[in-house]
Formats: C-alpha cells, structure tokens, sequence
C-alpha cells in the first residue's frame, strides 16, 4: 500500500503553522526539510541524558555519547550499504564533505593538465572546490553538457572523459532541474580511465536508495538536513582503501594516534578525518533520522515521490499556464519533485512573495547555481535577467490538494 502523507504530516509540527492567515504549503524541500517530533525530541533525551564529550573520556556518560555517536556511523554505512562502517565520515554538510576531499584527495593527487571533469548543471558546492583545485594544481576543468530535454549528454561525456581525467565530480540529482543524472553510466566510463568519482548526492538522497556498492562508487556526499535531520551534520562516504590513502583535511585533536614535538601520527578511519568535537547531538540525531525513514521504507519513498511528481507535472500540463514555463525535464521519470519555473511577468522573487502571501513557501533566485542559469539564459532567452527561477520542491509529506492550490494561486495571479 502506498505511502500515506497525511499520515505522516502528523508527525510534522510546524506543518500546522498558520502563514499570512492560511495554512502553510512548506514547497521548499530541496533547501531544507522540516523535521518530525521524534527527531527534534531525540535532541531532548540526547541532550538530557548522554551528553558528554565523545573518544576522551574513561566515564560512562562519555562511553555512553561515544558508543551512540559510533552508532550513528554505523546506521549511515548500513543505510547505504558500505562496506565497513569506518568508510563514513560525519562532516557539516555536503559543502565540507566536497571540500574535504578536494583538499585531500585533489590538492595534493592532482597535477598540471590532468583533468577534472563536472557538468553545467553543478551546485556552486561542487564547482567552487573544483575550481580551486584547478588554480592550486594547474589541472583543467572540462564540462558535461546537458541537452534541450535538461539530461545530460552523454555522448559528449564519454568524449571528455579520457585517460587524462582524474576525477569526475557530478550531483546525482539537479537541485534546479530536477533531472536525475545517469551516475551508473557515469561512473563506468570514469573507471575504465581509472578516474576517481565523486557524487554529490545532497539532492537524491532524501528521495532515492543508495547503494555504494552496487554503483561502485568512490566517494558520496550529501547533508542531513535535506533528509528531515539536522543541520550542521553531513557525511562523506568513501572507499576504505582510498581514504586510508588520504592526507587529513583539518588536522587538531581526536584525529591523532600520537603526537610528538615535530610530528603526529593519524587515527583510524573514520576518526582521521573528524577533527575537533564534532557535532555530537547532531550525529546521535541523525542516525534516529535515518531509522525514522527506514520505518517509513525508503522504497515507499521513492514511490510516494513518483506519485507527487507525476501528480505535479500532469497538473501543470493540465493547467496550460502558458505564461509559465518548466525548466527540467517534462516527464515524472527520472526526475525529482523539485519544479523550476519563470514566467516574463514577474521576476522570480515577486513571484516568491506573492506565493508566501498565500501561505506557499517556494524558493526564487539563482539557486547556487550560477552557470547552470547562465547557460540555461541561452536556451531561453533573459532568464538570467528576470532574477532566475523560482522553484517549488516538495516531499514526503506535502499532498495534492497541495499542488492543486499551488496551480490554483498562480493561476490566479497571471489573470
Ligand atoms: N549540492 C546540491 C545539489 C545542493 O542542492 C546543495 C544544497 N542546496 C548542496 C550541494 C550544498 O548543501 P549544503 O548547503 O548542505 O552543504
């Protein structure tokens, strides 16, 4: 039986929030999710019963966070499938876990003219790192391009991606478009030039499974927040073999064995990449987090977001709002529910404002995603000009009563 989102709205307090005077329409998932009662009351019990600072102390109550911290670990590598739960760094986001491992692993690998290939449609946090390695190393970008349906070209990928590249760094989902990228194909024509992989995964994640495994993936990265956990927590997913090969990103306490005057001796993984006191609480609640979707099933998940998002683009084909357009894909498959649009009358930001007014919570603007927009300008004229798109993405949680008043207001508001 499918996934019951009224049911699970109950679990959301704020989705009773009242916004302008309506009922709130929370369509900015793809920035944030909301969280359920059990994860912010984890926080409570965490907090009022173990808290104390992790890997320092001989007291219960440090054995204890620790123990529950490790835990955590164990759950994220379970949840994906790693091998070994030591193959799951928590970082702060998907932003630190991309940086980490173009520090680490590009910085110091990388040299002049090898090739570092992304696609046009990237995060500015997998494009901004990417572009300092280049500077710091003299290694060269190389773009993937995407076609007029907004799916990548592969065709062309396979071109640039040759004996020369040694890293290929691509979002699994689009957090403009909502395409979803062919990382399988990706991937094997990346090892068969024996170029490392990294996915940034912040967008797919919370909507599909993910298996390191079968994918054969070399490094993962993605946030908590984005899949109704915490912020200030995220996870970088690498290969044992290749991590353990790997220079530390910060260097300080917890991720030493030992240390002299002079020198210092790692941890283990996954401690060599934690420096500092991580984010404790955080990371005890975000293995709750990911218990609280395998209680719903990720495969439920993945259909009740099939669902919505047929449900979504057959009514914004029913509606025929000329006046706006779809920047992604048309077609429910392969996609996410996250729902460019712009239209000539309004800048995206208007639109945003008029939406909020009636209790619609949508995103607007560029999205972190600069050259994606850029490039997109070229395919349809000015988009750039009228302040970007603005963008509605939706989870397990909203309904379709809820995409029928979202058509129904900006139906209202092109009269
Ligand atoms: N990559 C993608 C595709 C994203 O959508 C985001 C968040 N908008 C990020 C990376 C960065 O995530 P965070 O801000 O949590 O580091």
């Amino acid at each position: 039986m499918m996934m019951d989102p009224y049911k699970i709205r109950l679990d959301f307090p704020i989705l009773k929030r009242k916004i302008n005077g309506k009922d709130l329409v929370y369509f900015d998932n793809a920035a944030t999710t909301q969280k359920p009662l059990r994860i912010i009351e984890k926080f409570t019990e965490v907090y009022t019963k173990y808290y104390a600072n992790i890997h320092r102390g001989i007291h219960t109550l440090s054995q204890e966070a620790s123990d529950m911290y490790e835990d955590a670990h164990r759950i994220v590598s379970e949840h994906l499938n790693a091998n070994d739960w030591r193959e799951i760094i928590f970082t702060k986001n998907t932003t630190e876990s991309i940086n980490l491992v173009a520090y680490s692993y590009g910085i110091n690998k990388l040299k002049k003219d090898d090739k570092i290939i992304i696609t046009k449609m990237e995060h500015h946090a997998n494009l901004v790192p990417w572009q300092q390695v280049a500077r710091k190393t003299g290694a060269k970008i190389e773009y993937i391009d995407f076609n007029k349906d907004y799916r990548l070209d592969i065709d062309q990928a396979e071109k640039i991606i040759d004996d020369k590249t040694r890293i290929v760094a691509i979002t699994h989902a689009s957090n403009v478009l909502g395409t979803i990228n062919p990382i399988k194909d990706i991937i094997k024509i990346a090892h068969e030039h024996d170029a490392i992989v990294l996915i940034d995964a912040a967008q797919s994640i919370p909507h599909n499974k993910i298996d390191v495994k079968k994918y054969d993936m070399d490094f993962l990265a993605f946030s908590a927040h984005k899949m109704m956990g915490p912020d200030g927590i995220g996870v970088l997913y690498g290969k044992e073999e290749i991590l353990e090969k790997m220079d530390p990103f910060l260097t300080g306490g917890d991720m030493i064995k030992d240390v002299d005057l002079y020198n210092a001796e790692w941890n283990d993984l996954p401690w060599k990449f934690e420096a500092g006191t991580p984010n404790i609480a955080g990371g005890i609640v975000f293995g709750e987090t990911i218990k609280y979707i395998k209680d719903i099933g990720i495969e439920n998940i993945e259909e009740y977001d099939r669902y919505i998002t047929k449900y979504f683009i057959d009514k914004y084909n029913d509606y025929k709002l000329d006046d706006i357009m779809l920047i992604g894909p048309n077609d429910y498959k392969e996609r996410t529910p996250t729902f460019s649009f712009y239209t000539k009358r309004y800048r995206s930001h208007q639109i945003a404002k008029l939406l909020d007014l009636e209790g619609i919570a949508v995103r607007s603007g560029f999205h972190c995603a600069h050259p994606l927009l850029k490039n997109i300008n070229i395919l349809n004229n000015n988009l750039y000009n009228l302040g970007g798109t603005f963008r509605a993405s939706l989870y397990i949680y909203n309904t379709k009563e809820e995409v029928d008043y979202f058509f129904e207001i900006l139906k209202k508001l092109l009269k």
